[in-house]
């Protein structure tokens, strides 16, 4: 039987990226072979599984220090008996924290700001984070998938507004080579949209994916006609392995540039030494830190994930004393309802915030300031007061 120790000694270099995906660990039977469970955690996560399936690499897993039962890793792979918790302390959740379903065009597109479309492109994913904000649909039967890309573009091509498009998920690296090339082949030739973003976290969980030289032969050729983005999805400096690195270097090598967008959890990266490390390994592997967003109201995850604003911000801001100009390039972001709100500072008990995104139908809301009355429990924009809207 292999351990978890043998799986630290695969060269994941050699894996075929498919093939491979069948060893996933995507049932407690399997999970325990590798991890040490008791009868009473068993039948708990037997509860969590129904609502949000479990799906880990054996390459995130190898990841995991069997010693540390508060390893960052463990905790965004591996269910908790949390996730039973709905909402909990934190305050009130919902499924659909980022407004997806009000901006739902049908056929997997969503149109959030006039000038960015983000397609759905698949609900599957090699890891299932169990942080994650589509937890929804993640690994679940929905319909919010794109069904056909080709009237996605159609949309796409037929609003002139749009000069940017994300293809998300899910996470679009886990489609086969020749489907994602149809996909991307269909924007092509769309003269409004001047780059593409592909959303991925695969770089950080399945960095193999990167060493199929026909995806990335392709991709070098569609980065030299649209300007293609990686944005990927670092949330601890334990992820910046070798491979990662490997990985990161193929898409920069087709000219591509990766930027980051952490999510800040708790347990995995809230404390100012988790910050700085985390950024510091980014730009060492010349990734652009871009956002670190504050974890969503999401059901079965706020409860236990969520940190607060005010030891947040003060998180953030000690860590950016620390971190050179590259490094604390990230904005702190809430990714709200509304748009996205950058969380700038706190003056005392008044936090500073700036929308940075609106939605079409309140576009006077780009770019107002607001101040906030702080306390010591707020995690999100609705568990404030304003005190005032400059
Ligand atoms: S890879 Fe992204 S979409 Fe998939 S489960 Fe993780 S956070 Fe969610």
């Amino acid at each position: 039987m292999i351990t978890l120790s043998d799986l630290q000694h695969i060269d994941w270099q050699t894996i075929d990226w498919q093939n491979e995906l069948q060893n996933n660990i995507n049932s407690l039977d399997k999970l325990k072979e590798y991890i040490d469970l008791t009868v009473d955690e068993e039948a708990i996560l037997r509860k969590v599984v129904d609502y949000h399936p479990m799906n880990i690499s054996r390459y995130y897993l190898s990841l995991i220090d069997p010693n540390d039962e508060k390893d960052p890793i463990r905790k965004q792979a591996i269910p908790s008996g949390d996730e039973l918790i709905v909402a909990g302390s934190m305050g009130e959740t919902t499924q659909d924290p980022y407004g997806d379903d009000k901006h739902n065009k049908g056929n997997g597109v969503l149109h959030k700001y006039p000038y960015s479309a983000l397609i759905v492109a698949t609900d599957y994913c090699s890891m299932y984070c169990r942080h994650c904000f589509r937890k929804a649909i993640v690994g679940l039967p929905n319909d919010k998938v794109v069904d056909n890309f080709a009237k996605a573009a159609d949309y796409i091509r037929s609003h002139p507004e749009i000069t940017n498009v994300v293809i998300s998920g899910g996470d679009p690296f886990l489609i086969s080579t020749p489907r994602l090339i149809k996909m991307l082949e269909c924007l092509i030739d769309i003269d409004h949209v001047n780059f593409v973003r592909i959303g991925s976290r695969t770089p950080v969980v399945y960095p193999m994916r990167f060493f199929d030289r026909d995806l990335l032969d392709y991709l070098k050729q569609f980065n030299r006609r649209k300007a293609l983005y990686v944005p990927t999805h670092f949330n601890h400096v334990n992820e910046i392995t070798d491979i990662a690195r490997e990985a990161v270097l193929k898409i920069k090598e087709a000219g591509i540039t990766v930027n980051n967008q952490a999510v800040f959890l708790k347990g995995v990266n809230n404390s100012v030494t988790a910050i700085e490390a985390l950024m510091n390994g980014l730009t060492k592997i010349g990734i652009n830190p871009y956002y670190l967003y504050q974890c969503m109201p999401v059901s079965r995850v706020r409860h236990h994930f969520q940190v607060p604003l005010q030891a947040g911000i003060d998180i953030v801001d000690q860590a950016k004393e620390r971190l050179d100009g590259y490094a604390k390039r990230f904005k702190f972001i809430m990714g709200h309802d509304i748009g996205k709100i950058e969380i700038c500072g706190r003056i005392q008990d008044k936090l500073i915030l700036k929308q940075i995104h609106a939605r079409p139908e309140e576009p006077e809301k780009a770019s107002r300031m607001m101040v906030m009355q702080l306390n010591d429990h707020a995690g999100w924009l609705d568990d404030m007061q304003q005190v005032k809207s400059i």
